[in-house]
């Protein structure tokens, strides 16, 4: 028999219980990870195939990720081409700048893995969170999409594929993209029934663990 995927879910804080579920109903094993496993030069977190960062508060996790010391562990891991997928505050965290609602840059912890600008909080008051249908390129079609209190990127480079766009306050912008094994959505898949893209990503992870995974 083939062992199933094994998931690490970033589980610090926001909304990681979701991808968990839904992981597990697309045949994962998952592992929640609050602390470094250790035991290893890699932390290990090389025993995982892929690892998703959920929706929360990316201030708050990013201070998390340093005080348990998760935060460069993890950057190795997707530097090394690990499977990343970040969800809203989890695509914040994935981002090489982040900027406030106003367009100003914020410091906050993050992991830079993706070559892209995020604006937090992009969507203003008025629509703080709605849900809405779409397409993404190579994943799904129609898939339903919750923003909630949703970033959107403002830019990033030439590596990074948009896979989706959604109409904001910016004009078209991108809420679905990819760099390599780096995925980041601003939307919420995870809070719908629609479990497409995690069977997306968990096909990513495999084709990663055949072609033979982390470095050893
Ligand atoms: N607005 C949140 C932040 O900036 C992200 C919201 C979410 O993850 N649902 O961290």
């Amino acid at each position: 028999m083939v062992e199933p995927l094994h998931i690490g879910v970033l589980a610090l804080q926001g909304a990681f219980r979701e991808h968990r579920i839904m992981l597990e109903k697309c045949g994962a094993k998952v592992t929640e990870i609050r602390r470094l496993p250790g035991g290893s030069p890699w932390g290990g977190l090389e025993m995982f195939d892929g690892i998703v960062l959920p929706g929360g508060e990316s201030t708050t996790m990013g201070r998390l990720l340093v005080d348990e010391g998760l935060l460069e562990p993890l950057r190795t891991c997707g530097q090394a081409g690990m499977p990343v997928y970040g969800s809203c505050a989890g695509l914040i965290l994935l981002c090489r700048e982040v900027e406030g609602p106003d367009g100003a840059l914020i410091e906050q912890p993050r992991l830079g893995l993706l070559d892209a600008r995020v604006r937090r909080n992009a969507f203003g008051r008025q629509a703080d969170s709605f849900e809405t249908r779409l397409d993404v390129k190579g994943v799904a079609c129609d898939m339903e999409a919750v923003f909630i209190r949703a970033p959107v990127i403002v830019s990033c480079g030439p590596s990074v594929e948009v896979l989706c766009r959604v109409e904001g306050p910016l004009g078209p912008s991108p809420v679905a993209v990819r760099q390599g094994r780096v995925f980041a959505t601003s939307f919420h898949p995870e809070l719908t029934a629609d479990s497409r893209f995690h069977a997306w990503f968990l096909n990513i992870c495999l084709a990663w663990r055949s072609a033979g995974g982390f470095p050893s």
